[in-house]
């Protein structure tokens, strides 16, 4: 293998950086850097390390339009959605920030004295990441981790790494200390599984395949490794026809299409109640050939083109099977790694393209008869990471997003993410939670200390 990595735009298909690829002395390197660090970072009094987390997110805030235009080229997408995910890069590291001061233990009363916890760093925390939203998931591990007193080894997917390598310039220049956050940019089977397997990495924060996830916790069995993983999906967006079924169909195409497609939390099974189905369709249609796919430069973009050349001929199987086509969008002619937005209906619920993440911009509408029939056909999937549910009739709603099993559900709504509140995944979409106050359990072990007060 050739010891440097050349970095390619996807919507060019040219060189954009040659950089050196690690492997796995270059991890070792690392976590023996992360772990000297670590002492010292672990025993920073909390309000000094809550305001070196404030200046990262100073730091990283006057960078942010020289960050999204490197987010935008690197990974593809428009830069209108690369400025809100380097926004929330900056929000993750302020919300994040709070929480050295608020690293609150508890006292319970325990026979003959008093017992009282602890939430103990980890030490060094292994964050391993996918190329479709690189800092900004990157972030979700690295703020966390870092607020909650561990250092870290960051490994980036090999497609997108010029952000993270970035972020660690400008950590260093806000004053992060040396050794605290350490990017390793190299081939996942190599770095990543030497980061899983390495006896002085006490956790591993994955996003990612669940097929990757899978091996990653099997391999982390090994050393009782702590894991987290956050895995793909095929959300259903469930849309009753006692809706605002225009504004669900308006929706519909941004839940599914945004970054093209390749989101963990693509709703990309639309479930239309029967009667509402042909109003769903048309407005829909209209929206899908509306979209603007194109330069991710420019402003008035919605959609950019896919990762790579592997990754759309992975997407482009789906449609070799025996579908139909219901609705297709533009894409532009020429060099880059574009794919026109495409609705398939009617769609078999048991076939490829229905129940396999193909992280790609294709969806699927399907008929439902009743609430029932609903939500046997959204859990009628090995992932459970979002979904949504449109109706009028608040008491149904709320039923169904219960009943649904994933970890984010929307109502008239297809939020799934929010710096302030926990995102992680049911089934084989995962383990552990992301994001708001849960995330730090994931990145302290529970200490209990007993102390007996009584006199014998
Ligand atoms: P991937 O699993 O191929 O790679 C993810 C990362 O793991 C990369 O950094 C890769 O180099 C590394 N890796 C690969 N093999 C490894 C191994 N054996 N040991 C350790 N590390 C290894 O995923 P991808 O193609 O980069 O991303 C797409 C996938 O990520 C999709 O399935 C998507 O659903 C999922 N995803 C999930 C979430 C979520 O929060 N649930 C978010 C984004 C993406």
């Amino acid at each position: 293998m050739s010891d440097m990595l050349t970095i390619v735009e996807p919507a060019t298909e040219r060189p954009l950086r040659t950089i050196p690829r690690a492997g796995v002395a270059e991890v070792d390197e690392a976590v023996a850097r992360a772990k000297a660090a670590w002492p010292a970072w672990r025993d920073l009094a909390p309000g000094a390390r809550a305001a070196l987390l404030r200046e990262v997110a100073e730091a990283l805030g006057s960078r942010h339009e020289e960050l999204a235009v490197l987010e935008a080229r690197n990974a593809g997408k428009p830069i209108t959605s690369a400025r809100g995910e380097i926004g929330m890069v900056v929000e993750t590291f302020r919300y994040y920030a709070g929480a050295p001061e608020r690293n609150l233990g508890e006292t319970i009363p325990a026979a003959g004295g008093v017992a009282l916890t602890f939430r103990e760093p980890l030490g060094v925390v292994g964050l391993v990441t996918p190329w479709n939203f690189p800092l900004a998931i990157a972030a979700w591990k690295l703020a966390p981790a870092l607020a909650a007193g561990n250092t870290v080894v960051l490994k980036p997917a090999e497609l997108t790494p010029l952000t993270a390598l970035r972020f660690a310039e400008i950590a260093a220049e806000a004053g992060l200390p040396e050794g605290v956050v350490n990017v390793v940019v190299g081939p996942g089977r190599i770095c990543g599984q030497r980061l899983v397997e390495h006896p002085d990495v006490r956790k591993i924060a994955f996003t990612g395949s669940t097929e990757v996830g899978s091996s990653i916790a099997a391999s982390a069995a090994a050393t009782i490794k702590r894991v987290t993983l956050e895995l793909g999906g095929k959300s259903a967006n469930v849309v009753f026809a006692d809706a605002d079924v225009a504004a669900a169909a308006r929706a519909a195409p941004w839940a599914v299409f945004d970054n093209a497609g390749q989101d963990c939390c693509a709703r990309a099974r639309i479930l239309v109640q029967d009667g509402a189905v042909d109003e769903f369709l048309a407005v829909l249609e209209d929206e899908v050939r509306g979209m603007r796919v194109g330069d991710p430069l420019d402003e008035s973009t919605q959609m950019g083109p896919l990762i790579s050349a592997g990754q759309r001929e992975s997407v482009a199987s789906f449609l070799a099977d025996d579908v139909s086509v219901a609705i297709r969008g533009p894409a532009p002619a020429g060099p880059g790694y574009w794919f026109a937005p495409t609705i398939l209906h009617p769609v078999d619920p048991g076939s490829r393209a229905a129940t396999e993440e193909i992280f790609g911009p294709i969806a699927c509408v399907i008929p439902f008869r009743d609430e029932a029939d609903a939500i046997r056909l959204a859990n009628d999937t090995i992932y459970g990471l979002s979904g949504s549910v449109w109706t009028r009739d608040g008491a149904k709603a709320l039923r169904v997003a219960r009943a649904i099993e994933a970890g984010n559900l929307a109502i008239n709504s297809n939020s799934s993410v929010r710096v302030s509140t926990p995102f992680g995944g049911f089934k084989q979409s995962g383990y552990g939670r992301e994001l708001g106050p849960h995330a730090l359990e994931h990145y302290t072990e529970l200490k209990t200390i007993y102390i007996r007060t009584q006199e014998s």
